[in-house]
């Protein structure tokens, strides 16, 4: 038996999944553990409940399946990127991890464009600086907890600590390092020229691995702790969304993922770096050694039906309810009774602001064009295209920069929609499929533990033996055309009333 084992350390928990090497979940566990809010835009969690939660995991796995030790192969850890870990010279953690959703750092990270300079800053790390990348958490202690920063040995990412735990090495690999605002994408090595202009240290940051490399081996102590055999080996491993891209076999030219989450996610494979000068959306490098990926990220994408259901739908919830079927379902079959255009009605997803592709907090969503004649699928079926919409939106993006897709596979809530799917591939103008195994990101390290451990020859060998798709959804040249006028339109709303927004966020 060749078994591998994947480890997903999210925000709301840890996920453990043990696979064999044709990708058949064995057993899988999850532990949860708190987010703290110390003040009004902060996050912050415990790296040591999130070592808890693996171990629990772990041994939970190993005893659901039955598995021996021995025979699990290797390790991989994915995990929520961008998290700050702080260790002393004993490796003991000095203060509770800042996490990527925490808003702290505006002024760290204006600092940081203006001592970099923000062309600099992009053509390096790729990204502008961002309150969610990890060098200004690292820059807000150095100036807040002067006497934490003097202490401060070791900084690593979340799972780079399991990783500690696990195998006593300090050590990053490059698509999680992509997200701390020090790495030089390009390179795939820490950027010297940052870190001396931001005076940190270069000893303080982990050994540089590709996320198939083996970065150490179970120690004793921790094969005590977890239950799992001394010596077996850990791989870099994956942030989230680039573990995710393994898991879905996002490994090649011409295929991307979209995630229709609360928010909409598009990350697509690239095999050139390649950077958008405006922003708009992220680069990273890949898990694949010697690629990269770009992202967008919309914010309301699922939020927008989410809210739609909530506000309008409470005959749905109840009917649903009484049926045992999802309201989605009731929402969606009304909307399918509307035609393409939505009777001439168009939504824009901008409830929260938006990031991907327009970057400005103060957008807010739309109805467009609302008649008498309006039903409620009306409704329904513009909301839905408008999330489509602002997806095809980034996508337009990712080919502006050269990256093609040609192959997009779907996750998320909003992917269990065939009507969406049919939106998302009508628009795409490719064929758009579901994932049998709903395993992302720990499958995705599973993999990469594979290549590391000699099971698979490369990343592509590993994905074409343990991804199995699902459904498929082609696109139609008449539906396409059809959707073009609107989807036209609906870019054009925004810019008309770009300066009115500004406005209506001034107001009290
Ligand atoms: P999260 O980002 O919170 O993990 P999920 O991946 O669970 O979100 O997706 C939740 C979203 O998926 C919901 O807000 C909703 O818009 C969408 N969704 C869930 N089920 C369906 C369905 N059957 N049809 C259409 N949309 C759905």
């Amino acid at each position: 038996m060749e078994l591998l084992l994947g480890i997903d350390l999210g925000t709301s928990g840890t996920k453990t999944v043990l696979f064999d090497s044709d990708g058949r979940r064995l057993a899988s566990h999850t532990v949860e553990y708190p987010l703290y809010q110390p003040k009004n835009g902060w996050a912050e969690q415990d790296p040591e409940d999130w070592w808890r939660a693996v171990q629990e995991t772990v041994r939970t796995v190993l005893a659901k399946s039955g598995a021996k030790p021995e025979d699990i192969r290797g390790i991989g850890i994915a995990g929520q990127m961008h998290g700050l870990v702080m260790l002393d010279g004993q490796g003991q953690v000095l203060r509770k991890a800042i996490l990527w959703c925490d808003g702290r750092t505006q002024a760290q990270c204006d600092e940081i464009t203006r001592t970099v300079g923000r062309e600099k800053l992009l053509s390096i790390t790729a990204n502008p600086a961002l309150t969610g990348f990890t060098a200004g958490k690292i820059l807000w202690v150095r100036e807040h907890e002067p006497e934490n920063y003097e202490k401060c040995r070791h900084i690593l990412l979340p799972k780079d600590y399991i990783r500690y735990k696990l195998t006593g090495e300090f050590a990053t690999e490059v698509s999680d390092a992509s997200g701390m605002n020090l790495l030089d994408v390009p390179k795939r090595q820490w950027s010297g020229e940052i870190l001396s202009l931001l005076g940190i240290d270069r000893s303080l940051l982990g050994e540089m691995y590709e996320a198939c490399q083996v970065t150490g081996q179970v120690t004793k102590a921790a094969a005590e702790a977890t239950g799992l055999a001394e010596g077996t080996v850990v791989v870099g491993g994956a942030g989230d969304n680039a573990a995710a891209a393994i898991g879905t076999g996002v490994v090649e030219e011409g295929k991307a993922f979209t995630t229709l989450g609360t928010s909409g996610v598009i990350f697509a494979h690239a095999g050139q770096v390649t950077i958008d000068t405006q922003g708009r959306v992220h680069t990273f490098c890949s898990a694949v050694p010697g690629a990269w990926t770009v992202m967008s990220c919309t914010l309301s994408a699922g939020l927008s039906l989410q809210w739609f259901r909530n506000q309008f739908c409470p005959a749905e919830r109840e009917t649903a309810a009484a049926l045992g079927v999802d309201p989605y379902e009731l929402m969606t079959a009304e909307a399918e009774k509307s035609p393409i255009g939505a009777n001439r009605l168009i939504y824009l997803p901008y409830l929260m602001g938006e990031r991907s592709p327009l970057l400005d907090s103060d957008a807010r969503g739309m109805f467009f064009g609302l008649s008498a004649i309006h039903t409620r699928g009306d409704l329904v079926r513009a909301v839905l295209e408008g999330v489509a919409y602002s997806q095809r939106q980034c996508l337009d993006v990712f080919r502006e920069m050269g990256v093609d897709v040609s192959d997009m596979a779907i996750c998320g809530g909003g992917g269990r929609s065939p009507l969406w799917r049919q939106m998302l591939s009508d628009l795409y103008g490719c064929p758009v499929k579901t994932i049998a195994s709903e395993q992302g990101p720990a499958l995705g390290v599973a993999i990469l533990a594979g290549v590391g451990a000699g099971v698979y020859d490369t990343v592509a060998q590993g994905c074409a033996a343990a991804v199995r798709t699902g459904e498929k959804s082609m696109p139609d040249s008449g539906r396409s055309a059809a959707y073009e006028p609107y989807y036209n339109l609906y870019r054009r709303v925004y810019p008309a009333l770009r300066e009115q927004f500004g406005t209506l966020a001034s107001l009290e």
